[in-house]
């Protein structure tokens, strides 16, 4: 058995106690660590779509990126950009808190909406921002997505909305859920105008989100792996006292369960979208007449 013993020695670092003086670094963003497959990525890796190469989790993006990623360039009229958020509850800290994420962010608030066109194709389009306060719906989400709607039924428009929330904006109490009340309506009036209405479910969509506007539309698409839920695990496990299966209110459990249609890679989403707006369009239509 001695054969396997380690050998003792003593280590000798010659420059011991000396200090280097250009010592080796690694640039900062050079590496990231996938949240879903906790393998560590060159970012290079990601591409521009940030998707990760090992597992195909799609990172979190800006509403912005999302929008770069999608719409033709420079297609994009913003709308309701002066509405403001007000501070209802008087919440302490709340309007403190609202100045420094839209510094952060160069959001205004959770949601970006406006027209634009992809491949043509002209839509009414809605973002939300998870690094928005969580993509927290609050009253100013709430009227944009409902004027979002309005105005595409003027117009006559398809409505394609990216949903990212963690839920109501608690600083805001009860007038956030009444947003899911009267985004419903208006969805339903864009609806009965025959006019079409896909949502795109991103990591993460939950809460009163998830309970009115992102499981209303004619079409549901997610991407790859998104958590996509009402309320969190914990809570059900300890209501129900059971444990949940480990991939629960992820987007390809859902997909099992018939709560949504298909799940896009975020690398053929603009395709996928482009075509689902052909087929539900006028536009779409004549283009093929
Ligand atoms: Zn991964």
């Amino acid at each position: 058995m001695a054969l396997f013993k380690k050998k003792k020695y003593i280590r000798i670092n010659p420059n011991r106690g000396a200090q280097p003086t250009n010592p080796p670094t690694v640039p900062d963003n050079m590496w990231a660590k996938c949240p879903n497959c906790k393998h560590i990525i060159y970012t290079k890796d990601i591409g521009e779509e940030r998707v990760c190469p090992n597992c195909g989790y799609t990172f979190r993006i800006s509403a912005w990126q999302r929008l770069a990623l999608t719409i033709d360039e420079k297609s994009f009229e913003e709308w309701d950009t002066e509405l403001t958020t007000e501070d209802p509850l008087n919440f302490p800290g709340y309007q403190e808190k609202i100045e420094v994420i839209q510094e952060k962010t160069g959001l205004h608030e959770a949601v970006l909406t406006g027209k634009a066109t992809i491949n043509d194709i002209p839509l009414a389009i809605g973002v939300m921002d998870s690094n928005f306060i969580m993509g927290s719906m609050g009253t100013i989400v709430g009227e944009k997505i409902t004027r979002l709607f309005e105005r595409a039924l003027t117009a006559k428009l398809p409505v394609v909305l990216f949903t990212a929330s963690g839920g109501a904006r608690m600083q805001e109490g009860i007038f956030s859920l009444m947003q899911m009340a009267k985004i419903s309506a208006a969805v339903k009036r864009h609806s009965n105008a025959g006019l079409f209405y896909l949502t795109v479910l991103t990591d993460p969509t939950t809460g009163g989100v998830t309970a009115s506007f992102a499981m209303e539309g004619d079409v549901i698409l997610a991407e790859p792996q998104s958590l996509i839920g009402f309320a969190g695990r914990r809570v059900i496990e300890q209501t129900i006292k059971q444990e949940l299966p480990e991939d629960f209110q992820k987007a390809e459990f859902l997909l099992a369960h018939g709560f949504v249609d298909q799940i896009v890679p975020r690398t053929e989403l603009k395709k996928t979208i482009h075509h689902l707006l052909e087929l539900h369009t006028q536009k779409g239509w004549l283009d093929h007449e």
